[in-house]
């Protein structure tokens, strides 16, 4: 099938890749043509495990990146809009979204052959009945329907696996507003016939994003409720309270063959120094908003985004068990992509860590291996962002661990022997608090 995909971003690239690499002829489409520039030499301009070799594998061949939207929706039947959709401090800014409705459907309107429109980005249920939908009508001077169809489906991959996600996918959810509309959008999934599919309207295929994010975040921040609460309780630690927890049998199964089987719902039932990244933040505070403006309150929503706010917080009370003043001293931030395995810095705890830090007076250093480029952007000019994980320690008074990349083990190593040892503040529970001389972590 030829594909257009609008927005080249963590899921637009890596949808349009992976609709390459499973046979479609996919248009990549960015008003960045710096970003178009460089996914056309192979280069792909965000961080994701698999992704440079499957773009070189399909760049200029069955994926081609440009600027021109009216050229690439009318050289393929179905276009997935995969722009941003953030939060504007009171509700979900639609911005991109209709701006791209509008480009799609002025090309809409001399082209004769019918045409499916599909949002990928996540948006509150309603909007592409309403909003899509209108804006697509109103510039291609056509109907919904009748001319041409308008489609959700939600993207569910997650940053760092994100083409693993999409190629070994759990759920393909495909909204429509007719059958011609879902039929185009199953030929675009055929190839992965054995994934459960649930074909439904788009407001219901809307709302299923939201709550699957919903639910983890909920988790999540349940999960450092009990941190905390154990952390004040002292002689109980969070960790022992959940693998306690995991051990019961709707989370951890037996096979008949008596291997243990964990269900990965459990990562999420760990506590830590709260969840960040592009999705889970907006999206929780996106639906809460929504709910207010149609009379239905969210009051459980609500405290997870409080009970997640305050997580940085506690790293900072951590360790000032220690140093009751962090005003002058060397500390040093472990990790500052929202997540392992990706530069994404999107709300990463890492940035509320840094801010805080900062206005108090304390020397900010910073290492990621990876977010680099983009800590440099997010974070404030004050943090000095370290080049290897050695430098970061060095002199360091307080190490404060924010995520969880697998070179953090090498902490304790890196530290015997030395004659001052910093407070290691673990917001991931990584390190073993036997192996270093100082140690807090959350919810001990
Ligand atoms: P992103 O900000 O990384 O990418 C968006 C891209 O769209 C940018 O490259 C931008 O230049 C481009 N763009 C903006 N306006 C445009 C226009 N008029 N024409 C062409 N391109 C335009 O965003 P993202 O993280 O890929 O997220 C996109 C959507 O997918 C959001 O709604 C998000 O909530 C949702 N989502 C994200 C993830 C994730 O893990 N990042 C997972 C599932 C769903």
């Amino acid at each position: 099938m030829r594909i257009s995909v609008i927005g080249t971003g963590y899921v637009g690239l890596v949808s349009g890749v992976c609709f390459a690499e499973i046979g479609h002829d996919c248009l990549c489409v960015d008003v960045d043509a710096g970003k178009v520039e460089r996914i056309n030499r192979g280069e792909p301009p965000i961080h994701e495990n698999g992704l440079e070799a499957m773009l070189r594998r399909n760049v200029g061949g069955r994926l081609i990146a440009t600027t021109d939207l009216r050229a690439a929706v009318h050289d393929s039947e179905i276009t997935f809009i995969a722009v941003g959709t953030p939060f504007d401090g009171t509700r979900i800014d639609l911005g991109f979204v209709r701006e791209v409705s509008r480009q799609i459907g002025a090309a809409l309107r001399d082209k004769a052959t019918f045409h499916v429109v599909v949002v990928k980005s996540t948006v509150v249920p309603g909007t592409t009945d309403e909003v899509v939908r209108a804006e697509l009508e109103a510039a291609s001077g056509k109907l919904a329907g009748v001319d041409f169809g308008v489609g959700m489906n939600p993207e569910f991959l997650t940053e760092g696996v994100a083409v693993d996600d999409f190629m070994r996918p759990d759920r393909i959810v495909i909204g429509g507003s007719d059958e011609r509309t879902i039929e185009v959008q199953r030929r675009v999934y055929a190839s992965f016939s054995g994934t459960p599919t649930l074909a439904t309207n788009n407001k219901t295929a809307e709302m299923i994003k939201y709550t699957s994010n919903s639910v983890l975040a909920t988790m999540i921040s349940f999960s450092n409720e009990i941190g905390n609460l154990c952390s004040a309780l002292g002689g109980v630690d969070v960790a022992d309270v959940m693998t306690g927890v995991h051990m019961a049998r709707y989370f951890t199964s037996t096979l008949p063959d008596g291997r243990i089987v964990k269900a990965p719902i459990t990562s999420f039932l760990w506590a830590g120094c709260g969840y960040g990244g592009s999705c889970l933040p907006k999206d929780t505070k996106a639906l809460t908003a929504h709910g207010q403006a149609h009379g239905a309150p969210m009051p459980l929503l609500d405290a997870v985004i409080a009970t997640n706010l305050g997580q940085s917080e506690r790293m900072l009370a951590l360790a000032r068990r220690h140093h009751p003043s962090l005003a002058g001293l060397k500390v040093t931030l472990l990790g500052l992509a929202f997540k392992e395995d990706t530069d994404d810095m999107r709300e990463s705890p890492a940035i509320t860590l840094a801010r805080s830090l900062v206005a108090e007076g304390a020397r900010v250093v910073g290492y990621d291996p990876v977010a680099r480029e983009t800590a440099r952007a997010a974070l404030p000019s004050e943090v000095t962002l370290a080049p290897t994980l050695e430098a970061a320690l060095e002199d360091a008074e307080v190490a404060m661990v924010v995520t969880r990349w697998s070179e953090f083990q090498r902490v304790p190593d890196l530290l015997r022997g030395r004659p001052r040892q910093p407070l290691v503040v673990d917001g991931r529970r990584v390190i073993d608090p036997g192996r270093v001389a100082r140690y807090e972590g959350i919810g001990r």
